[in-house]
């Protein structure tokens, strides 16, 4: 059961990793939390493989993994709290969140569709030997399926996933227990969004400010899908469309996309509902426009990462306030 910590691997294996990255598979690698199962960052149905690998339900933000704070600010608008927060925590435990820069190349998937992205860079030597070979985004998860405990062992993810994924990269086991500390660096002052073994004092101490304290004690944190920036459309959006109203934007899906407007994109025309995951938050903003008086969305079959996609659009359908 105790499994010693792996050093390195072969870099034979580093080459078969990366080689399955750029053909959008994807491969679980350990790091010093737990495994994750990562995917190239800036290919969005590599992206929405990883949900539908894990069946999730829902479009989580990820965690991007690079290897150094260099490759980090090509994705991200730095700023002097992440300097001094990853040139004291990094590689480790600590992942900043951080607004997606101009041109960002990371897949708005990863992002659940907001304009942030949470980014770390990793201390497990086997993490990092796999990233400084990539030289760019690993979006990784927790190597599980949805609602199971995540994998500390090569083991347990061969158990979970194995089946489903071309590779599993054996770091033994994981220092268990040591949680990546969230902090959103956006604003003025950085806020703990999940707490870990980085804690709020330890970041106050090295930012030199003072982090605002959760309100009350125990209450939640904020859950990325309340976050005010995670996008949902301007526009009034209506699910399950048979008919396209004058004016209306549409969304389309599958071979048979019903018409009547000037504007419309299909999510995928082969009826691929992983193509569709991937093209749904991109989609949304191009129809989201003022000329527009809403956007009305083709049913979207409720199976597989369909299930994910329905949950969005019903929470961007919703009345608002
Ligand atoms: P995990 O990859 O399972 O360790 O979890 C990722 C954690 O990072 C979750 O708690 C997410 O809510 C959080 N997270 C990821 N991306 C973002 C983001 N852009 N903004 C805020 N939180 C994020
Ligand atoms: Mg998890």
């Amino acid at each position: 059961m105790n499994q010693p910590k792996i050093l390195d691997v072969d870099i034979a294996l580093v080459d078969k990793a990366i080689s399955l990255w750029k053909q959008s598979e994807l491969v679980a690698i350990p790091t010093e939390t737990v495994y994750g199962l990562g995917a190239d960052a800036t290919n969005g149905e590599a992206v929405a493989c990883i949900y539908s690998v894990k069946s999730r339900p829902q479009f989580n933000p990820l965690i991007v993994h690079v290897a150094t704070a260099e490759i980090a600010r090509q994705y991200v608008v730095w700023n002097d709290i992440a300097e001094s927060l990853a040139d004291a925590f990094w590689p480790g435990p600590l992942t900043l969140v951080l607004k997606r820069c101009v041109n960002c190349t990371i897949s708005e998937l990863v992002s659940a569709g907001g304009d942030t992205i949470a980014i770390r860079v990793p201390a497990h030597p086997i993490a990092l030997q796999l990233l400084k070979a990539w030289n760019g985004g690993i979006a990784a998860p927790s190597a599980n399926r949805s609602g199971r405990i995540s994998p500390t062992t090569a083991d347990h993810v061969r158990e979970e996933l194995g089946d489903a994924i071309p590779l599993i990269i054996d770091g033994g086991a994981c220092d268990v227990g040591i949680e990546s500390t969230v902090v959103d660096c956006t604003g003025p002052e950085p806020i703990v969004l999940r707490a870990g073994a980085i804690t709020r004092a330890m970041v106050e101490q090295v930012t030199g400010l003072a982090s605002p304290a959760p309100a009350a004690p125990g209450a939640q944190l904020l859950s990325p899908g309340q976050l005010a920036s995670h996008y949902a459309p301007t526009l009034a959006l209506r699910m399950n469309a048979m008919n396209v109203k004058a004016n209306e934007a549409l969304l389309t899906f599958g071979p048979n996309p019903i018409s009547g407007t000037a504007y419309q994109l299909n999510l995928s025309a082969t009826g691929n509902l992983i193509e569709a995951a991937a093209n749904l938050f991109a989609y949304l903003r191009a129809l989201d426009r003022p000329e527009f008086s809403g956007i009305a969305v083709m049913p979207i079959p409720n199976e597989g990462i369909g299930e994910a996609i329905n949950d969005r659009l019903t929470r961007a359908a919703a009345p608002r306030d």
